[in-house]
């Protein structure tokens, strides 16, 4: 029987506007003949699953959904205010140097879901960032820092797809955080609650 693998991973997405300021800012502060990361791939990865078989998707996205309508988490905002360079995986990156606490949940909750599902997750801390290049020296730190102000509106599941032109990333599914105010939160919290099964 033939069994179909897909190589997955949950991430915020960037928005066009973000996307194309941040490649004015990139064009602006590195030379040009460095490979850069296509704006259509920017993320923030909030979890890497790897290879999953196509036959695992629909309980890792209902796992999603109770998860993410459990935590009924509001959209919330991220600074992205550094630049570093990691040696190790050779990939230059922009994000915050801190953020908010909603982020930290997404992330903890998407990676238990992933191990309850029994994929092996990474014991690396936790830096939310996005790639700017892949280079195997060392790049530069750039004269003038990033200041870009991203909206976290929405999960998306996405498939990264190996194209002769380079990876691509397909969004399989996704999922909006609610704009809504505390107290609605209350009473959504409330309604879940009443819905959940007892525990055994
Ligand atoms: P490529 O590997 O083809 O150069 P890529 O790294 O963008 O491109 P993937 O390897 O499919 O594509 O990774 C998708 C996303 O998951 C990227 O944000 C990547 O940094 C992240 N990722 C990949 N492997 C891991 C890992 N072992 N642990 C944590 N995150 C990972
Ligand atoms: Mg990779």
């Amino acid at each position: 029987m033939m069994v179909t693998i897909m190589r997955l991973f949950f991430a915020l997405p960037v928005d066009i506007e973000n996307k194309l300021a941040i490649e004015h800012w990139r064009n602006r502060v590195f030379p040009p003949d460095i490979r850069p990361v296509p704006i259509d791939n920017f993320h923030i990865t909030l979890n890497f699953l790897g290879e999953v078989k196509a036959s695992s998707l629909d309980r890792l996205c209902e796992g999603a959904t109770e998860l993410l309508a459990r935590l009924s988490l509001k959209r919330f905002r991220i600074e992205i205010d550094q630049c570093a360079y990691w040696s190790g995986s050779g990939i230059l990156w922009i994000g915050p140097e801190q953020w908010p606490d909603e982020l930290d949940q997404l992330q903890r909750k998407l990676a238990s879901l992933a191990h309850t599902l029994g994929v092996a997750q990474s014991k690396r801390p936790y830096q939310p960032h996005i790639t700017l290049f892949r280079s195997k020296a060392a790049l530069p730190k750039p004269l003038l820092e990033p200041s870009f102000t991203l909206e976290a509106d929405e999960v998306v599941l996405f498939e990264s797809i190996q194209k002769k032109q380079g990876v691509q990333y397909e969004c399989i599914e996704h999922w909006t955080l609610s704009g809504q105010t505390d107290i609605d939160k209350r009473f959504g919290a409330q309604s879940l609650k009443r819905r959940r099964r007892p525990s055994v």
